[in-house]
């Protein structure tokens, strides 16, 4: 059985870097291991828990998943403050 196909980029990569959306590339994921990269809901500050929601009211639909396995991109939040 062959790998599961990854889901298109959300934006071409000029647009992206405006967007605070990143590619995804064997680089960052060693990276984010080895430095222990946070950039997620759960490691924010803002975010709430008990209610499973951002307490600034942001949607967060783009930046829940702390899992950079099998993904392309990542949509980096403005507000993320670590916890
Ligand atoms: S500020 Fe951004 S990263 Fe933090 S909880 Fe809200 S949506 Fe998530």
């Amino acid at each position: 059985m062959g790998e599961t196909p990854l889901p298109p980029l959300k934006a071409e990569p000029a647009l992206a870097s405006r967007l605070v959306v990143h590619p995804i590339d064997d680089q960052l994921r060693d990276e984010a291991r080895r430095f222990r990269l946070v950039f997620a809901c759960p490691d924010c500050a803002s975010f709430d828990a008990d209610r499973d929601r951002c307490s600034l009211g942001y949607p967060n639909a783009d930046h829940r998943d702390p899992s950079l396995e099998g993904r392309r991109e990542l949509v980096f939040c403005k507000a993320f403050e670590l916890a």
